[in-house]
């Protein structure tokens, strides 16, 4: 693994003595290919992690540059004084566009930030202040002692070392807890709030630093060509930046930065072609959906994996050093309070006109398994989606441990220790196995990625840690082989266990199951009925939701059944089961459980 790793400082090496053979037109070249990379890992953070369809990043690119150039130009401010206000004032723009995605999702908010761009660029075209179509000459050069950043060869290095540390933080951020949050709530929003991610904290974050990384590159740019002007940040580039992002593969740094370097050099080859060129990138972005749909870097990432080679990483081996000593075993919960775990009073929620839950009440002990029976369409999901967080009632309240939560948002409830499993299953599916477990096990709040500034050591030694509690983990679910596969290629069977350990990392005092045992074979729910008792056994009271009646007599102390969104019965498995209500309910519904009761 570490010998692999010496790729990359070659590849560092390559790019310093590039100038020592190129002539300046080339180098010229070479300057433009980075500035598009930087801008490109930019837009691959907040679109290819984040998940994050983000239509405005040529704009980003544009303020960085106008904002600086304007600056040093007009206001007459120091270069080195307006480069980092155009690049602050980026980052504002950047969070302004952020806000409709706080809303909105997928193409709806790709058409709100194209929006945003379309008005950007006619601003631009049409303000005095920017100088309309002609833009803003005589831009003035960075000046630094000793360097003369005015001509391409020195400028060039510049460039260069901005390029490298834009890579290595956005390598450092996609291959630690950063990322793998902007991974997880790609995949799977809401599976990503119950694991306790404040999703719209993070969809802000994406922005920032597209739009961070964004105005670097414009500062950058600006003061090379000495020169702006509308046409360079407009639609034509977005398109461009979208090409070098889809045909490098979306969720890779390094693909970001491969697509651009051959689209600026097919850009250059098609000068003389013009009205060709986004016909020759609307085929290739044809070609890539259609035959490598994650880009170059997935086509890599496959080809290695039928070759079976690692994948190449500096990063990678460094945190896996073992480091830390290992943890206890499946010590999941701290201590439970005494008393009630949770109490549901008279929750009732309505969609339109349909009581899903009506006057719904429930007590579970601490401690105890409770199994939750009824027939479809009886409320059950409702009540894990309203105690978790997922709706808010319409009335009644839920407390967890005699706290009210009534309405707690979802990420907050698993902060609270409440970790739940969906119906249908809701893995991260482009997460690997571990990465899963890793989302759920990191209970830092949004507020410690700080450290990503500060103190980036302790990022990467709290990711040791968690990397070897999540193998611990895996272990206890028997899932430690497949450590590194990706979640979507597991059996289904392997999936369903895999959501209870990654809802269990979480750390919760109450876990809620929902239909943990559909699909599963005869083997794998006798398994499920062991795993269930164990999670009991180490003190973590547990609600199930259950068609399966042989786990809910064998397994569950308590019972509630639902039924049209009422409580129909209550009690042990045996009162339940001779409950004249209850019998005449499932007889009349001729549900599965009847036979079994
Ligand atoms: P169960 O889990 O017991 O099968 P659910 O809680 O999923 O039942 O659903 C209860 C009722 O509420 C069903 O009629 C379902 O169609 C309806 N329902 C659930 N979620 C929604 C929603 N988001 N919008 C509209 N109706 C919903
Ligand atoms: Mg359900």
């Amino acid at each position: 693994m570490i010998r692999i790793g010496f790729g990359k400082p070659l590849l560092v090496g390559l790019l310093l003595l590039l100038p020592v053979v190129l002539d300046s037109y080339t180098i010229h070249v070479a300057i433009l290919i980075m500035l598009f990379a930087i801008v490109a890992v930019g837009l691959s953070l907040v679109m290819g992690f984040g998940g994050q369809v983000n239509l405005a990043q040529a704009a980003f690119f544009g303020t960085g540059a106008y904002a600086s150039a304007l600056l040093s130009t007009t206001y007459g401010w120091n270069p080195w004084l307006a480069a980092p206000v155009a690049v602050l004032t980026t980052c504002a723009v950047a969070l302004t566009v952020a806000i409709p995605a706080l809303r909105l999702q997928s193409h709806y908010l790709g058409i709100v930030s194209l929006g945003l761009a379309l008005a950007f660029s006619s601003l631009l075209s049409n303000s005095d202040l920017t100088g309309g179509a002609s833009g803003i000459s005589k831009v003035p050069p960075l000046a630094l002692p000793g360097l003369d950043l005015s001509g391409p060869r020195d400028y060039y290095y510049l460039v260069a070392i901005a390029l490298i540390l834009v890579v290595g933080f956005a390598l450092f951020v996609g291959n630690t807890t950063l990322g793998r949050r902007f991974k997880a709530m790609r995949d799977d929003v809401l599976a990503a709030a119950a694991s306790g991610i404040e999703i719209r904290y993070y969809r802000l974050m994406a922005f920032l630093l597209a739009g961070l990384v964004g105005g670097v590159a414009g500062v950058l740019y600006a003061h090379n060509a000495r020169y702006v002007s509308p046409d360079t940040f407009g639609l034509g580039v977005m398109f461009l930046l979208l090409a070098m992002v889809i045909i490098g593969g979306q969720d890779s740094v390094w693909g970001a930065v491969v697509g651009a370097v051959l689209l600026i050099t097919a850009r250059n080859l098609l000068t003389g072609i013009q009205t060709y060129q986004q016909l020759v990138y609307g085929g290739l972005i044809v070609a890539t959906v259609v035959f490598a749909p994650r880009g170059l870097a997935g086509a890599a990432a496959d080809l290695r994996r039928r070759l079976n080679l690692p994948w190449p990483s500096i990063l990678i081996p460094w945190l896996t050093r073992p480091g830390l000593p290992p943890p206890a075993r499946l010590k999941v919960a701290p201590p439970a309070p005494e008393g009630l775990a949770l109490r549901v009073d008279s929750v009732s929620k309505r969609f339109k006109g349909l009581h899903a839950l009506a006057g719904v009440s429930l007590e579970v002990g601490a401690g105890e398994i409770h199994g939750i029976i009824g027939p479809n369409g009886s409320g059950k999901t409702t009540l894990f989606n309203v105690i978790s967080g997922i709706y808010r009632p319409n009335s009644g309240r839920v407390f967890v441990w005699g706290r009210d939560v009534t309405g707690q948002r979802s990420f907050r409830m698993s902060r609270l220790g409440v970790a739940r499993t969906f119906q249908n299953l809701r893995l991260f599916r482009q997460l690997t196995v571990l990465e899963n477990v890793m989302v759920a096990l990191d209970r830092d709040p949004a507020q410690a990625h700080i450290r990503y500034l500060i103190a980036p050591w302790v990022v990467v030694r709290n990711e040791r840690a968690r990397r070897a509690r999540a193998l611990r983990l895996l272990e206890d679910f028997d899932l430690h082989q497949v450590a590194d596969e990706l979640a979507v290629n597991l059996a289904y069977g392997r999936q369903r266990r895999l959501e209870i350990g990654r809802a269990l990392a979480a750390e919760p005092t109450i876990l809620l199951l929902d239909e943990p045992a559909a699909g599963l074979n005869a083997a794998e729910q006798e398994g499920l009925k062991a795993t269930i008792r164990k999670i009991r056994g180490a003190g973590v009271t547990v609600v199930v939701i259950e068609h399966n009646m042989n786990l809910v007599m064998n397994v569950c102390e308590r019972l509630t059944v639902f039924g049209h969104g009422k409580v129909i019965a209550a009690g042990t498995p045996r009162e339940v089961a001779s409950n004249p209500v209850v019998i005449e309910a499932y007889l009349g519904q001729g549900t599965p459980e009847a036979a079994a009761l």
